[in-house]
C-alpha cells in the first residue's frame, strides 16, 4: 500500500501562508475546505494537518504528524523545554517567515546594552531561549513569560525590557522602544522526527524534497532574453547575474545583432538592466521561472 505522510502545518498566521504556498508549488495539489483541520493532497500522497505553530513541534516528535513546518525559534524554545521528547531533524531550511529575536528596551530609558540587563526583568514569549542566552552571556535576569504583546509589558510596569521577534522593526518603534541586542535570527524549517521510516516512506519524502529544491532554487532565478550588438557581446555576457552558460543565436537580418538568452541565478536589479542597456542591449526580457530541475 502506498505510505501517506503527514505534515503539519500552521492553520493561521505568518506561516501559514508561505507553508501552503510552498506545497502546492511543489504539486501537492492542495484545496483545504474553509476550517478543515486535515486536507488530502490529490497530487501526491500527503496528508496536511492544521494546527497552531506552537503545536507542530511536539506533534512531529511524538509521530503524530510525519514532517511539520515550523519557525527555528518554536522548534529551539521547544526543544529546550521538552528535551525527553523525541528528536527532530531538519529536513530543508525554507527561506521564508524570516525574523529575528530581539532584547529591546525603552528608547528614553538607561538599558542601552546587554551589560545593563544585569538584575532585570525581561519579558518574552521565548524564556528557555532567552534564559540560555543569558547564561551563555554571564547575565542575571529575571524573564517574565507573557504569550503575546510582549512589547506592552515595559509600558504596564511588568518588565524592564523584552525579548521579542522582530521584522520590520515597526511593532517595536510604534511601542517606544529600541532593540540593542540579537538572540536569533529564524526562518521556517521543514522538519522531521528521528524515527526510523521504511524504504517508501523515505522514498516519498525524498521526491518531495528534490521538488521543494527546485521551488527554492527558481525563486531567485530568472530567464533573461535579449539582442545585443556583436561587439559588445562579451562586455553584456559579463554583466549577468550568476548565469550559466549564456546561449547566443544570430538575429534574422540583423548581421550586427545577436540574441543572448541565459537562466540568471541571482537576482537582476534595475541597476544591471541600466548598464545593459548602456552598452547597446535592447529588447531586454527577464521572466520569472517556474519550475527547475536538473
Ligand atoms: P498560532 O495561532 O499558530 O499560535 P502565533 O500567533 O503564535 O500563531 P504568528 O504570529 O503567526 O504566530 O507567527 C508564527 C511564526 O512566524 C513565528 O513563530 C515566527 O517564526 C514567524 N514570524 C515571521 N515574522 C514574524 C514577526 N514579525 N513576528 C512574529 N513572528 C514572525
Ligand atoms: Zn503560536
Amino acid at each position: 500500500m502506498t505510505p501517506v505522510l503527514r505534515i503539519a502545518v500552521q492553520k493561521k498566521g505568518r506561516l501559514a501562508t508561505g507553508s501552503l504556498k510552498l506545497l502546492e508549488q511543489a504539486g501537492l495539489g492542495i484545496s483545504p475546505n474553509p476550517g478543515a483541520l486535515t486536507c488530502r493532497a490529490r497530487g501526491l500522497p500527503f496528508e496536511l494537518l492544521f494546527v497552531r505553530d506552537d503545536d507542530i513541534p511536539s506533534l512531529v516528535a511524538k509521530g503524530v504528524c510525519d514532517l511539520g513546518i515550523a519557525g527555528e525559534n518554536v522548534l529551539r524554545e521547544e526543544a529546550l523545554e521538552n528535551a525527553q521528547d523525541g528528536k527532530l531533524q531538519t529536513v530543508r531550511a525554507l527561506g521564508f517567515s524570516h525574523c529575528t529575536l530581539k532584547l529591546a528596551a525603552p528608547k528614553e530609558g538607561t538599558i542601552k546594552t546587554l551589560a545593563d540587563l544585569q538584575g532585570c526583568k525581561i519579558a518574552t514569549s521565548y524564556p528557555q531561549i532567552l534564559a540560555k542566552y543569558l547564561q551563555d552571556q554571564g547575565i542575571k535576569a529575571q524573564c517574565v513569560t507573557l504569550k503575546g504583546a510582549v512589547e506592552i509589558a515595559p509600558a504596564l510596569g511588568l518588565s524592564d525590557a523584552i525579548c521579542d521577534l522582530v521584522s520590520s522593526g515597526a511593532t517595536l518603534a510604534a511601542n517606544g522602544l529600541a532593540d540593542f541586542a540579537t538572540v536569533m535570527q529564524s526562518e521556517a524549517l521543514l522538519v522531521r522526527n528521528d524515527t526510523s521510516w521504511d524504504e517508501a516512506r523515505e522514498a516519498l519524502l525524498a521526491r518531495l524534497l528534490r521538488r521543494i529544491d527546485g521551488v527554492i532554487a527558481s525563486r531567485a532565478t530568472k530567464y533573461i532574453m535579449l539582442n545585443a550588438p556583436k561587439d559588445a557581446l562579451d562586455e553584456i555576457t559579463a554583466l549577468l547575474p550568476g548565469a550559466d552558460a549564456p546561449t547566443i543565436m544570430p538575429l534574422a537580418g540583423r548581421d550586427d545583432q545577436m540574441a543572448v538568452h541565459a537562466v540568471c541565478r541571482e537576482t537582476i536589479f534595475w541597476d544591471t538592466l541600466e548598464q545593459l542597456e548602456a552598452r547597446g542591449a535592447h529588447a531586454i526580457l527577464v521572466l520569472p521561472i517556474e519550475k527547475m530541475m536538473g
